[in-house]
């Protein structure tokens, strides 16, 4: 028989002891060892908010020490957010080309516009008006309230479930946990320093309560820590299993004229990838493709005497929700290529000027690896 939840099993009836202790713990310490981050204002300077949201876009997608390259770029070339919305679209997804989805950086874009033209270039300093911007959601709006103007918003990403997790050695798995999880670290959030406080918890959770491996004997929070306690941190938090991605099957077309150029062509605005360069393909679909049913998508009725050589390997990556395999076939253009939108002939070596999405540039990689002409 199931035994009865006692008070203290969702951390509720032990959240305001931890909760003032913990914060005060937690800022002591960050005031020591606070990561140095390109966009993080020093100790005692006000932050920049456009600094703060550029860095929150950014590190949706990926890493600190992928994004600092990135940051330095975006911030030099475009100072201001103003200067940003004065960009043209094709010079940021250029520059965002590495950093993951392009619908983020479109979205970037739009933002600074409408901050630049509507709010004269300052963003909303609340959580609720800055939801309503372009690739604002629940997590970014409170990271830029709390670090950009201290308001006392919680941002809670990856890094703060797993401590708050540890904390209060919550038991049920993400992603069902979610909002106890969300609760408990908006429950910890001071009145005071409220930026500070989102920060540390973040650099908590990525330098000291990590994933495999936390360094409890370094954590201001060992004291008050039930995870320590009970020795199941390294098992928190749980994760209900993922079910296996449907996955998907195209062909794609590496095809080259007598000049060596490869022909690549934009993909539709609306969609996934869209506005993205791309070497053509067929639909991505459930069923594997036989060559011969896969060549009346391709870009050219006539490959030339040796037709679509099939390349040795494929190409697989994983989206959010599915998995994709590409067959990758080779021919030289003949008679010319069909007209499409958007299409151009490019040099091999000036396919580093275009925006391809992560999985076009592994067909490039494989084409070039085995130098098909
Ligand atoms: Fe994480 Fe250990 Fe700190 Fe608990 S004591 S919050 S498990 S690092």
């Amino acid at each position: 028989m199931a035994r009865n939840a006692s008070p203290t099993d969702d951390g509720t009836d032990v959240l305001p002891r931890i909760a003032r202790k913990a914060a005060s713990h937690v800022l002591v310490w960050y005031d020591v060892n606070r990561r140095v981050l390109p966009w993080r204002a020093a100790s005692g300077e006000k932050p920049d908010p456009y600094h703060v949201w550029l860095s929150e876009i950014m590190l949706q997608q990926t890493t600190v020490a992928t994004v600092g390259p990135y940051f330095a770029d975006f911030v030099r070339r475009w100072p201001t957010v103003s200067d940003l919305a004065a960009a043209e679209l094709d010079d940021v997804l250029h520059a965002w080309q590495g950093l993951g989805y392009y619908a983020r950086a479109r979205n970037l874009h739009k933002c600074a516009g409408i901050v630049a033209s509507q709010m004269g270039g300052r963003f909303p300093e609340d959580e609720k008006a800055l939801k309503g911007l372009p690739g604002i959601g629940d997590y970014t709006s409170a990271a830029i309230a709390a670090i950009a103007f201290g308001k006392g918003a919680t941002p809670v990403d990856g890094n703060v479930e797993r401590v708050m997790a540890r904390l209060f050695a919550v038991k049920e798995p993400l992603p069902g946990s979610k909002p106890r999880l969300r609760s408990l670290a908006a429950g910890l959030t001071p009145a005071k320093r409220a930026g500070d406080y989102a920060q540390a918890l973040m650099d908590l959770g990525a330098t000291v309560c990590r994933p495999r491996n936390p360094s409890c004997d370094l954590c201001p929070l060992e004291g008050l820590c039930r995870a320590r306690r009970e020795g199941t941190a390294a098992r928190l938090p749980a994760r209900t299993p993922r079910k296996p991605q449907p996955k998907r099957y195209g062909v794609a077309f590496w095809m080259t004229n007598d000049d060596g150029a490869v022909f690549i062509r934009r993909r539709e605005e609306k969609g996934l990838l869209g506005g993205m360069m791309e070497f053509p393909s067929t639909p991505w679909r459930a069923e594997e493709w036989m060559v011969d049913e896969a060549a009346s998508y391709a870009p050219t009725p006539d490959p030339g005497k040796s037709g679509w050589r099939i390349l040795p390997g494929s190409v697989r990556h994983v989206f959010t929700h599915f998995d994709l395999e590409l067959q990758v076939v080779a021919g030289v253009c003949a008679k010319g290529a069909k007209r499409m939108d958007g299409a151009v002939w490019c040099p091999v070596s000036g396919l580093g000027d275009h925006a391809f999405p992560t999985v076009m540039k592994k067909i490039a990689a494989l084409a070039k690896s085995l130098e098909v002409d």
